[in-house]
């Protein structure tokens, strides 16, 4: 099973769940290669929601309501101060282009690692296209508008 959106997968050998997309890699939790028939707990489009999906799947039952209600509230001050920080993430978006104005998300990554932010990069990227900020040339280009 894969696509364009996360899996929330469950190792087999520890139990374990953690997100990626598509099956068959190795659990970052013991080591352990991921049977191709590992069992998918659920899918989400998004890497905010994986990593509540994550927790929670990882959560005994009885506390998830719990969980899942302080998650959604702590995405909430999350999305909050998104926009002050933005100025910085504009930056690395330039500091990320070659001399035409594209990137990738190759050349983006390690420009993003390195200015501390915790985004994801899908995000970010997904982010300046909201905010029109990037436009989409094909599947792996970006251009970088003034
Ligand atoms: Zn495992």
């Amino acid at each position: 099973m894969s696509g364009a959106g996360w899996n929330v997968v469950r190792c087999s050998a520890c139990s374990t769940c953690h997100g990626h997309r598509g099956t068959g890699r190795i659990c970052p939790h013991c080591g352990q290669k991921l049977q191709a028939d590992a069992e998918i707990v659920t899918s989400v489009a998004t890497a905010p929601e994986l990593r509540i999906e994550v927790a929670l799947a990882n959560t005994p039952e009885e506390l998830r309501e719990t969980l899942r209600k302080r998650l959604l509230l702590n995405q909430k001050l999350f999305h909050h101060v998104e926009p002050l920080s933005f100025k910085g993430l504009a930056q690395v978006l330039l500091n990320s282009t070659d001399e035409n104005g594209v990137l990738t998300v190759k050349s983006l990554q390690p420009v993003l690692t390195e200015s501390g932010n915790l985004i994801d990069v899908d995000n970010l990227i997904e982010m300046a296209e909201t905010q029109g900020l990037l436009v989409r040339l094909d599947a792996y280009r970006w251009q970088l508008l003034e």
